[in-house]
């Protein structure tokens, strides 16, 4: 494991790239309506960065072509914003990541385009999903492990009944979008590399609804459950302290 250990000036750069994520997450929030497209969403987000004297951190990333990952319903991860528009009821996901002054920050969330009583059963997913996440940043502090954030996110999904798709992972993050180390979404408590404090993770459960079997489409990027079911995925990117972690965004 080669953990990048971050001072604080480095944190608090990230904290500001943070605030830039934020801001084109609340931007794209706001416009995922019935009838807009995803390249539109795209578009929305790179405008918002880029005008904050930030650059997206995926476009480029060994070759992807947006701003964005959306995923709907069926698709998990790495999701091409497309002219497909959004539908009332869809699961929506959004993952983006912003670089700032040298500095990655990423993040995603989900929604019931229409709202929550659009489709009430995607919603209690994505709900869960969300308490998942929120139990892993929780259980993240200094001297705790790996394993006990995989641990504290894998009781939630398994209570709801759902599956953690393995293959993804959280990760740290910094001067690379994807540093060391691995952060699993399922584990044993105290196992594990140990967390220290200015490690800054990102936390990311992604959850499908049905088997967590998944297959890549042929445009080389899009991954959909096998079996067609919803997935869903929530991100929290921040610090490790002494008492617990740090979300920035
Ligand atoms: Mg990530
Ligand atoms: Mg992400």
């Amino acid at each position: 494991m080669n953990v990048h250990i971050k001072t604080s000036e480095e944190i608090q750069v990230m904290r500001e790239g943070a605030k830039i994520l934020k801001l084109a997450h609340d931007a794209v929030r706001g416009v995922a309506k019935e009838g807009v497209s995803l390249l539109e969403l795209d578009k929305v987000a790179e405008k918002i960065i880029r005008s904050a004297g930030a650059v997206p951190s995926f476009k480029g990333f060994q070759g992807f072509p947006a701003t964005l990952c959306t995923m709907i319903n069926s698709e998990v991860v790495h999701g091409i914003p497309d002219h497909r528009k959004l539908k009332k009821g869809d699961l929506l996901s959004i993952d983006c990541g912003v670089k700032y002054k040298g500095f990655h920050t990423d993040a995603a969330f989900s929604i019931i385009v229409g709202g929550d009583a659009q489709n009430p059963v995607r919603a209690k997913f994505s709900r869960c999903v969300r308490s998942a996440l929120l139990a892993g940043c929780q259980a993240a502090r200094a001297g705790a492990t790996i394993g006990d954030i995989g641990y504290a996110i894998e009781q939630v999904v398994r209570k709801g009944g759902y599956s953690i798709c393995k293959e993804y992972t959280g990760h740290g993050f910094g001067r690379e979008l994807h540093e060391d180390p691995h952060v699993y979404n399922y584990g044993r408590r105290g196992e594990g590399d140990k967390l220290i404090a200015g490690m800054t993770i990102a936390i990311e459960p992604i959850v499908t609804s049905g088997s967590p079997r998944v297959r890549t489409l042929a445009d080389g990027w899009t991954v959909v459950t096998l079996d067609g079911r919803d997935a869903c995925q929530w991100e929290h990117c921040g610090v490790v302290t002494e008492d617990g972690f740090e979300i920035f965004v």
